[in-house]
């Protein structure tokens, strides 16, 4: 690979000093960026040494290519000697999301997802994508304890220049004048907006950025897209002025960044900008289901002359991404069982919410045994067929033979944000054994578009009052229960970082 980058890299030079506008661009220092701007030749260099100093953490592959040619890189960090999070020989705190945080299993690391440069003038925020990736590249290096628990525990990817050939021309829009973030296939070209393309993903750019969304990432627990102009962070909705499903989380994060970190305006992009469709950001909410925020760094790029360093100038952005990185396992529902009682078919549950978002249709399921394909809910008489394990991005998704509604009355229950709920669902229809499995199923986030997780319900909460033995009889063991949710996955984990 080394090879033909060195090629490329070289005649991306050879064509730009064809330009002078570029020519002026590559006369850059190539390795002290701090008080310049990066071109894409220059950031294709630096994010290479990156990889040939620290490739136990940094992964960089090309994602596409921009309709000019040149390659969409993606960089992904983490300490890959701690893949996967259901070796039970090592990384031993990822399975409980971080130490200190014992609550439901999870059955891979913590994922952040971040791009920068859609548009190419925006160069402040392009850079503060970048610096985002420094530190924790460099903090890895020098040793910084927290930084390498971090790295165990979660994946940074991060695209740092999407739009590379409206950055070295010095433009917003691509090379057909398209603007990328009204290029999205989220209400696209149904807000007043200008050049968004010709149909939604028109673009390689934009196209490229959503399979990898789709294909690597769907189980993000937050998305973060940079750009330059107010100063500003924007959360859902571009599209409509209401405030998005999630409200509490969002509210939650923008009290704390005010209170702690910087005064930064928080607010939904709609009333806190303008109406704006066809965004990543609400492709990433609307679509994916991720927790999206806007970055916008404030205007003032011009740097020429000045001696304060990027990473001064950048220094409080650079604090509130830290915040919402370092503070990733919150970003979601995350369910874990208090106790759960069963009493002549019913089953008394006690469930707390250890995130910072609420789910709303939470239901609980019933299987006989790890080997059993059929799955029981509440007030059910007949068991409903699981065909599968949908892999989405290493993330197991129960796929059920027939539809069902789990919001439906007596089926759901709803579980707000750092809170508690107890319940009593009906299961005298199913065949309840002590040698059975019990497993929370619900939403991370409120919006439709949030992925569905399975958590079991560790055996050591459950009480089986009516069955006289109580909880001396053996359920399956953890371990068990979790190869059951995770044989699905172990296909995937090879192609996880080939994207
Ligand atoms: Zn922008």
């Amino acid at each position: 690979m080394r090879k033909w980058l060195t090629t490329l890299v070289l005649s991306s030079l050879m064509v730009a000093s064809v330009s002078s506008m570029v020519t002026a661009q590559i006369s850059q220092p190539d390795i002290v960026q701090e008080h310049w701007y990066h071109s894409y030749a220059t950031l294709t260099l630096d994010i290479n040494a990156w990889e040939d100093d620290h490739p136990e953490i940094v992964n960089l592959s090309s994602i596409g290519q921009t309709e000019l040619g040149r390659e969409i890189w993606m960089l992904q960090i983490t300490d890959e000697s701690c893949p996967l999070d259901w070796d039970f020989d090592g990384c031993e705190h990822s399975y409980y999301g971080g130490e200190g945080r014992e609550g439901p299993l999870v059955v891979r690391k913590e994922v952040v997802y971040i791009d920068g440069g859609h548009h190419g003038n925006e160069h402040l925020g392009t850079e503060l994508a970048f610096l985002v990736a420094e530190y924790y590249i460099e903090g890895w290096g020098n040793g910084d304890q927290e930084i390498i628990d971090l790295l165990a525990t979660t994946e940074l990817h991060i695209l740092i220049m999407l739009n590379a050939d409206g950055n070295d021309f010095d433009t917003r829009w691509n090379v057909n004048q398209v603007d990328l973030n009204r290029n999205y296939d989220h209400y696209w070209n149904t807000c007043p907006t200008t050049q968004p393309g010709s149909s939604a993903f028109s673009e390689s750019e934009t196209l490229a950025n959503s399979i990898y969304m789709n294909d690597v990432v769907p189980h993000a627990d937050l998305y973060i897209t940079m750009h330059t102009g107010v100063w500003i962070m924007l959360y859902p909705w571009g599209k409509w002025p209401e405030q998005p499903s999630d409200w509490e989380m969002y509210h939650h994060i923008r009290d704390e960044v005010n209170s702690n970190i910087s005064d930064i305006p928080i607010r939904n992009a709609n009333q806190g900008l303008y109406p704006n469709c066809g965004t990543s950001r609400d492709y990433g909410y609307g679509v994916m289901g991720y927790p999206t925020f806007t970055f916008e760094t404030d205007d003032e790029q011009f740097l020429l002359g000045t001696v304060e360093a990027l990473s001064e100038r950048l220094g409080e952005e650079l604090d509130v991404m830290h915040y919402l990185i370092e503070n990733v396992w919150y970003w979601r529902a995350r369910l874990v069982a208090d106790s759960l009682k069963v009493e002549e078919g019913k089953v008394h549950l006690s469930v707390s919410n250890l995130g910072y978002s609420s789910t709303s249709n939470a239901t609980l399921l019933y299987m006989e045994g790890v080997d059993s394909t059929e799955i029981w809910l509440p007030g059910s008489d007949e068991p409903v067929e699981m065909i599968g394990l949908t892999q989405k991005g290493g993330t197991p998704q129960i796929q059920f033979g027939s539809d069902f509604n789990f919001s439906t009355s007596g089926f759901g229950f709803a579980v707000n944000a750092t809170n508690s709920t107890i319940t009593t669902l009906d299961f005298t229809g199913a065949p309840v054994s002590s040698k059975g499995i019990w497993t929370l199923y619900y939403q991370k986030r409120v919006v439709d578009s949030s992925m569905w997780v399975g958590n079991p319900i560790n055996d050591s909460v459950v009480d089986y009052e009516s069955s006289g033995g109580s909880s001396l009889l053996p359920t399956p063991s953890i371990l068990l229960i979790l190869v059951s949710f995770t044989l699905a996955s172990i296909n995937g984990r090879n192609g996880r970082f080939e994207q």
